[in-house]
Formats: structure tokens, sequence, C-alpha cells
């Protein structure tokens, strides 16, 4: 959806934005923008270099000038668990903050998302933060791969923000068993550990599978630039042992892990629907309406690769 189809800036438009640092490469403009549009909203939705240190001051800043929500992307999502006023129970459960709706208070007591105070602003307004990360994860595994996830045999390489949130969401949609491995084995031992505590029933160990696997997932940075070695240990694992393999990275389309798993004869898919499912999710949470997914998708596909 072009420009043409957004409503006019005047000084009635709200705003949202996504907080982070770096922030230029960023996508969510052209997609919230898009899905803006879509639902005839008088809103537009900006991108802001945040340094970590100036995350608190910003956050109160978007609040007092009642932008409708912000998503939080590397490295804010740790840091905002404790400068939001209130967290849902995704944040609490994820334990990361992808997405603040602001909101105020009407004069029953009851907290209303801060758009729907057109006229008069509320006398208290706060921040809520939301995680849509984790179940964007299952969403894209679902309708990319379709794969239903319950009893499978499940390697995730990576165990950084994202490869914490999948592998716990994972366990959470009662996979059979999980491999986890990490460059740094100690952040793999410390989500394993967390598995164990929150999920008896799944089987999670630290190192590559024997046999196969029913999915493995990149969630490791290696592959976003062009010299990056695949993100595994061929000594150790072959793809031929993946009946299907995702990769977070989204740019690159196709990531030489990809490129592999497709001539293994695995099915594949690239991150692209984890970053459509999160952002749908957030203007979801933010419109009380539902997100016009495909025009999202066109508009993130646009933007990203340019088709
Ligand atoms: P992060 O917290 O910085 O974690 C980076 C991960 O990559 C860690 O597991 C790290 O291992 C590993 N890694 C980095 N350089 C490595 C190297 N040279 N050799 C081996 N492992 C290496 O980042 P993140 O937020 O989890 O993101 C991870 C990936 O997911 C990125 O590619 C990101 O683009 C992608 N992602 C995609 C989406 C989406 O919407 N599609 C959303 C979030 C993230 P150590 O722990 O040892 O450092």
């Amino acid at each position: 959806m072009s420009d043409e189809f957004a409503q006019p800036i005047n000084a009635r438009t709200r705003y949202c934005a996504v907080f982070g640092h770096p922030i230029k490469h960023s996508a969510s403009p052209a997609m919230q923008n898009a899905g803006i549009a879509g639902l005839g909203l008088n809103w537009r939705y900006l991108a802001f270099d945040v340094r970590p240190e100036d995350l608190r001051s910003t956050l109160l800043g978007a609040k007092a000038m009642q932008f409708v929500g912000l998503n939080l992307t590397v490295p804010h999502k740790l840091l905002a668990l404790e400068m939001v006023d209130a967290l849902d129970e995704s944040a609490k459960n994820w334990g990361a903050v992808n997405t603040v709706r602001f909101e105020g208070r009407d004069k029953h007591g009851t907290w209303l998302p801060l758009h729907l105070f057109e006229d008069a602003p509320p006398e208290k307004i706060r921040s809520q933060g939301f995680n849509t990360d984790a179940d964007a994860i299952t969403r894209s595994l679902n309708e990319d791969l379709k794969i239903e996830l319950a009893g499978t045999r499940v390697l995730v390489l990576g165990a950084g923000g994202a490869g914490r949130v999948a592998a716990l969401k994972l366990a959470a949609e009662n996979v059979g068993e999980l491999f986890l491995v990490n460059r740094t084995a100690s952040k793999a031992g410390s989500v394993a550990a967390e598995i164990r505590r929150r999920h008896l029933n799944v089987k999670v160990q630290l190192g590559y599978p024997r046999g196969e696997v029913d999915l493995a997932i990149n969630a490791t940075s290696l592959g976003l630039a062009p010299d990056d070695p695949l993100p595994f240990d061929g000594k150790q694992f072959s793809l031929r042992q993946a009946h299907a393999v995702y990769d977070m990275i989204y740019r690159p389309a196709e990531t030489p892990f990809l490129r592999a798993a497709k001539a293994s004869g695995s099915r594949v898919a690239n991150g692209l629907g984890m970053l459509l499912y999160q952002g749908a999710k957030a203007l979801e949470i933010w419109s009380g309406q539902p997100a016009p997914i495909e025009i999202m998708r066109a508009a993130l596909k646009q933007n990203v690769y340019g088709i």
C-alpha cells in the first residue's frame, strides 16, 4: 500500500515508533505504515536511533507526547522490563519487551489504549510492555513450514535474545526434544536450565542431535554477512538430518544455511514471517483491530527485497 492511501498528517495525527540502536536498517516503518493506512487510521509510525542510556528518558518522552505505542528492538528489549509502568503476561512470561502500549485511565479507573482518548487526554497515562516475538516465531513455523510442533525433535542454534525466546516458546508448545547449541555454551546451559524448571515434560539437551530432527533453527547472527561460515559444526551435524530448516535471518532472503538445507532436500523458510507476525500483533495490541496481514507482508517484501 503506497503513501497515497495514508491519511494526511494534521494536528490529530497520532504516532507510534520503533526505538533501536542501530535502526536505519529497520523495515518496521514500511510495514507498519502500510498496516496503519490499511486500517484507515490517522497515525504514523517513525523510527528513532535511541542509545541504551537514553531509553528511559525517550520512553518518558513518548509517554508525555501521548504516542500510541512503541516497538523496541536491539538492544532495548531486556532493559525496558524495568522501565515500563506495567508488564503484560507475555512480557513477564518471555522476559523481554518488544512492544509498548501507552494507556490512559478513564473515569471508572480502567486503563484503555491512549488513542481512544481523542478529545480530552486522560489525567493519568502509563506504559505497558508486551512481547509479541515468541508467538510470532511459532506462527511463522506453523504457517511458513507447515509444522505442528507438539512432540517434534528440534535443534536450536544460538542462545542470544532470539534463540532463548524461541527455545522457551518451543518448550511451551510441547515439542518432544530440544537440542541447544551456542558458541558460548554457558548461555545455552542457562536456557536449558530455565526450560527444565518450567517445562518438566520437555527433554532438553546441550549439543547436536544424533539421528533426524523435524526442525533445525538458526537463531545466531551467522549468515547476515556474506562471508559468514555456516552456523553449525559440519563434523557434528549434517543438514540431511533435518526435515525442515528455519533461518531467523531474512536479509539476505536466502542465507548459505538455507541454500545448503534446500540442496539437502529440507523444507526451508526465512525469518520474514517472524518479523511480519510480531509487527502485526503489535498493531493489533495498539489498535484493537485485526491487522491487515497481506498489506503488511507486501510492504515488507517491497522494502526488504524490492519486490
Ligand atoms: P543476539 O542476542 O546478539 O544473539 C546473537 C547470537 O548469535 C548468539 O547466540 C551468539 O552467540 C551468536 N553468534 C554471533 N556471532 C557468532 C559467531 N561468530 N559464531 C557463532 N555464533 C555467533 O541477537 P538476537 O537478537 O538473538 O538475533 C539473533 C539472530 O536472529 C540475528 O541474525 C537476527 O537478525 C535474527 N532475528 C530475526 C528476527 C526476525 O524477526 N526475523 C528477530 C530477532 C532476531 P554467543 O552467545 O556466543 O555470542
